[in-house]
């Protein structure tokens, strides 16, 4: 028996072996769930498809966050092939590469909303879509970083973002604590992901991070998988609300 044999888990985020989503898919797959995947856009399907199968995988479905209708069928078609799911997470975010550079003021209101829908209001729309499927409680997670809490060169609206989302988190889980569903949130360290490439100076951020955690290193996708699989599983049944940081502690330094 794994800690979550039995469960179902619905898991958006994934693009390809180096996404976070697929670190916390492999975990939670190895620990008994069966997972539901989504994929962005017909250009991601082949490649989602071909991960979701030594995943074992029961749907694998399409959902651009940005679009309500999918969110909606996503649903739709979650409940009339499952009836209910356990688990929710959200591993998604997007801004324009113009609003990853230079001065965060110069970001424009369209860089500004788009950054905001995808990466905060998708979180909020889904937790609000699978609610209803997660009749017997639940568990929600969503993936942020420290540029929320501090001014980090480059991540500019994308730290706004964070913000956002860490907000959020609270509030999605006192709206749905009383149904017995926990949201959280993972402060992952910096990890070579595609989102990551469009940051501009990423190894600088991951250098910095290397020498000064109290690690003395960065973290691997696989220590963002164990710890999702902590905070989603019932070894957590006490926590909600809160942003639990897999650093290496590099939060933690003052100077
Ligand atoms: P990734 O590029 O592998 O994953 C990002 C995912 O977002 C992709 O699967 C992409 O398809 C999806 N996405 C973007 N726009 C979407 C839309 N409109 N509809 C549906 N899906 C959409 O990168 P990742 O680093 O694994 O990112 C996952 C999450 O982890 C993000 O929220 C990111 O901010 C967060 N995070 C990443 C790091 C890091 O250093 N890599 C650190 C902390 C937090």
């Amino acid at each position: 028996m794994g800690l979550l044999t039995g469960k179902r888990a619905l898991i958006l985020g994934l693009a390809n072996e180096r996404s976070l989503a697929h670190a916390i898919a492999q975990k939670l797959a190895d620990e008994g769930a069966t997972l539901l995947l989504t994929y962005q856009g017909a250009v991601l399907e082949e490649r989602v498809r071909g991960l979701a199968e030594p995943l074992r995988a029961a749907l694998v479905l399409p959902c651009d966050v940005g679009q309500d209708e999918e969110i909606d069928r996503l649903f739709t078609v979650v409940g009339k092939e499952c009836g209910s799911i356990d688990i929710l997470v959200h591993a998604i975010a997007f801004a324009g590469k113009d609003a990853l550079t230079g001065a965060y003021h110069n970001v424009s209101r369209a860089g500004f909303q788009q950054a905001l829908d995808i990466s905060v209001y998708s979180f909020t729309a889904l937790a609000r879509g699978a609610a209803p499927l997660m009749p017997q409680g639940g568990s929600m997670l969503t993936l942020t970083y420290y540029g929320a809490e501090k001014a980090v060169r480059n991540y500019n609206v994308m730290g706004v973002a964070k913000a956002a989302l860490e907000a959020s988190v609270r509030y999605l889980a006192a709206d749905l604590g009383p149904q017995g569903i926990r949201v959280n949130a993972i402060s992952a360290g910096p990890v070579k992901t595609l989102s990551a490439k469009g940051v501009r100076d990423f190894n600088s951020i991951l250098s910095v991070v290397g020498e000064k955690a109290p690690l003395r290193r960065n973290i691997d996708a696989k220590e963002v998988g164990g710890a999702a699989l902590f905070l989603l599983s019932d070894l957590a049944a006490g926590i909600t609300g809160e942003v639990m940081h897999v650093d290496a502690g590099y939060n933690i330094i003052g100077f």
